[in-house]
């Protein structure tokens, strides 16, 4: 087994230096050479932009956005945008690292990017909303484009989103709809089938995968998702429908239990009613971080980054943990739960329905050409099976860890197209 490398006494790193360590480990496993883990250790093109925003009230607001690429040697970088007040440089650079590896991993002809802007959509209206979203489109159009960068929906964005920056990009070139530009747009504007719930259902899969290879029956098993939004939603009624327990369920207001099994469907309806699933009748409630801690056979973070850590990692009893979430495991808690034999696959894999049905829209978009909803799930199905065999491999040939594993997958194929394309001039 390859000891990856012990805690040492540092301040608190940030999400980048958590996607620079995941990195190296990787990079250890395989003996990468220096000079390409220096070029493939740092964002290509980091780009901030600060904007006006004229409100309904006529005042004006100042926003900060960003659009990173981290890679663009397999080909053209593709990574969502996040509307959220804690948005960070740092944040992006380490989602638009995650994006090369995920890209990678299933085997996409993509690189790596990721774009927020700092705000709480939630207290912005339709129009202002709206004119957020146009002007950082227009502020970031250096970068985006069917052939060179393409955004899809993240934390806080939609598909209305998609179509406003869809339109953005194609009012500055004649008007005419260039739908390729994003993907996770509505059906109407060249969205693909199956794109919405594709996370969800790619982590199902996962899911599957996973519990076949380490022998754990899903009909019956207890499961527990933290975030009930487009992610976790999703993943709870596949998992409810397969016949799992699903005993808990959070979003950002807090969580429910009940150790009987929720039903999921009447959940997914006190959501769209009140907004939260807290307040649901039959269950109790449990705030978002005893929701970790339940007795559980399959933990699902499904909401944001660094929520296992090494403060809860000894205490969480799940035997699998399924990362639909980006980055929801430090370093630090990855390995206590290593060492406790405890089962992580791994964000890259996990959440990689997501960018993977993005790809097929955009290949849709291109060729001006749409799927039934059948063949998206069928290619799904196949990329993510195909893929947790390669990984699962991987593992056992290096003996390290299904994150490591993933990686270093990833790192190969990324460093492969690196080295062949050569360092220009
Ligand atoms: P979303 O906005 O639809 O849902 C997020 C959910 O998390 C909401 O229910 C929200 O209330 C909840 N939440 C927020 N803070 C929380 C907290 N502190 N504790 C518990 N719940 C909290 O977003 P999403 O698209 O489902 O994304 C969720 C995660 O999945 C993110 O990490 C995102 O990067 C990742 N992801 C999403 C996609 C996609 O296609 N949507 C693809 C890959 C990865």
């Amino acid at each position: 087994m390859v000891v990856e490398s012990p805690a040492q006494e540092r301040p608190a790193p940030s999400l980048f230096d958590i996607a620079v360590e995941q990195f190296n480990i990787a990079a250890d496993v395989v003996g990468l050479d220096d000079d390409m883990r220096r070029m493939l250790s740092v964002c290509k093109r980091e780009l901030t932009v600060n904007f006006p925003v004229e409100m309904d009230d006529g005042t004006v607001q100042v926003f900060t956005g960003y659009r990173v690429q981290h890679s663009i040697a397999p080909g053209p970088s593709k990574g969502g945008i996040r509307y959220h007040p804690d948005v960070t440089l740092d944040e992006v650079k380490a989602l638009a690292m995650w994006m090369t590896w995920k890209c990678a991993v299933v085997g996409l002809p993509y690189g790596g990017a990721k774009g927020g802007v700092r705000v709480n959509p939630k207290v912005l209206s339709q129009n202002e909303l709206q004119n957020l979203t146009r002007r950082y489109t227009t502020e970031i159009s250096v970068l985006i484009g069917p052939h060179s960068d393409i955004p899809a929906p993240d934390v806080n964005t939609n598909p209305q989103v998609m179509a406003w920056m869809l339109d953005t990009y194609s009012m500055h070139r004649g008007g005419v709809a260039i739908p390729a530009v994003v993907t996770g747009k509505p059906l109407l504007l060249g969205g693909s089938a199956g794109r919405l719930e594709a996370t969800g259902r790619g982590c199902t899969i996962a899911i599957q995968e996973a519990c076949k290879a380490y022998g754990i029956t899903l009909p019956g098993a207890r499961v527990v998702v933290q975030g009930f939004g487009n992610a976790g939603s999703t993943v709870a009624i596949l998992l409810h429908q397969l016949g799992c327990r699903v005993v808990g369920v959070s979003d950002s207001r807090g969580g429910i239990y009940n150790p009987q099994g929720l039903d999921i469907p009447a959940v997914l309806e006190h959501k769209r009613q009140t907004k939260s699933v807290v307040g649901f009748p039959e269950a109790d409630q449990v705030t978002n971080q005893e929701l970790l801690e339940l007795d559980c056979d399959i933990l699902i973070p499904a909401a944001l980054e660094e929520q296992i850590t090494e403060a809860n990692a000894p205490r969480i009893k799940a035997r699998l943990i399924a990362e639909a979430a980006n980055g929801p495991t430090t370093p630090d808690a990855d390995r206590i739960l290593n060492d406790r034999g405890v089962i992580v696959v791994p964000d890259i894999y996990a959440n990689a329905g997501g960018v993977t049905v993005s790809y097929f829209e955009w290949v849709q978009g291109l060729q001006a050409f749409t799927w039934t909803e059948q063949e998206v799930h069928e290619r799904l199905q196949r990329l993510m099976s195909e893929a947790f065999a390669a990984i699962h491999a991987v593992s056992e040939q290096y003996r390290v860890s299904l994150r490591t594993a993933a990686l270093v997958r990833a790192i190969l194929r990324v460093a492969e197209f690196t080295r062949v394309r050569g360092i220009y001039p």
